[in-house]
């Protein structure tokens, strides 16, 4: 998605070789517009799928969640990292490792909103060792609801969550696809598929 990676490359900053800052439009202040220009380019990729939820994760998979929802007019879940004091006992449950932070979290949906009746649209905004996406997947599989697949706002190619979840046979869409971050430069797989 041409935007979007053009705000990459001039909001984004290079943090490591394996990390990309976006604060600027979409970790910390948003951009509105920008994100509904991705809701629309999810539900395109996805029209015809009858998706009935989109689920996600707080906290920065929601903004593009929302927008996915608002244009495919269908509810947006997402899933909570900490237990909330309002949210009952009736979950469904997963343990997600980050390797950033080199620790395990639950994260838990209410089982009052999705069930096997759902076909579900996964939305998250970055996908790096695909744990947080399967994380997802299996909350939504615990759930009965089919899969229609993931929308990914920033994929780092170069790290493995694509196929782990391919081996799941989960359809994965990526709105950009970063290739590299090396020497503080972003290159997205196009680029290098161009080459
Ligand atoms: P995973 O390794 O499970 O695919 O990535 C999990 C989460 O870590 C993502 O949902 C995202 O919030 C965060 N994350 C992973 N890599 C990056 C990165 O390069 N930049 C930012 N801002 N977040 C990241």
């Amino acid at each position: 998605m041409r935007a979007l990676e053009e705000k990459i490359q001039q909001e984004g900053k290079v943090l490591s070789d394996s990390v990309l800052k976006v604060d600027a439009f979409l970790n910390h202040q948003i951009d509105p517009q920008l994100m509904k220009e991705i809701g629309e380019e999810f539900a395109e990729s996805f029209q015809g799928q009858k998706i009935t939820k989109i689920l996600s994760i707080e906290s920065s998979g929601i903004a593009p969640a929302v927008m996915t929802g608002l244009v495919m007019n269908v509810p947006v879940i997402f899933a909570r990292k900490r237990k909330s004091l309002t949210l009952s006992d009736n979950l469904y449950v997963s343990n997600v490792y980050s390797y950033t932070k080199n620790e395990s979290n639950d994260i838990s949906v209410s089982r009052e909103f999705i069930n096997h009746n759902d076909t579900v649209l996964i939305i998250d905004d970055f996908l790096a060792n695909g744990q947080a996406a399967m994380g997802l997947i299996d909350i939504a599989k615990q759930s009965g609801a089919a899969i229609a697949g993931i929308g990914i706002v920033i994929e780092k190619g170069f790290q493995p969550g694509r196929k782990l979840i391919k081996e799941h046979g989960i359809r994965v869409e990526s709105l950009a696809n970063i290739a590299s971050l090396q020497n503080g430069k972003v290159t997205f797989v196009e680029e290098v598929a161009s080459k």
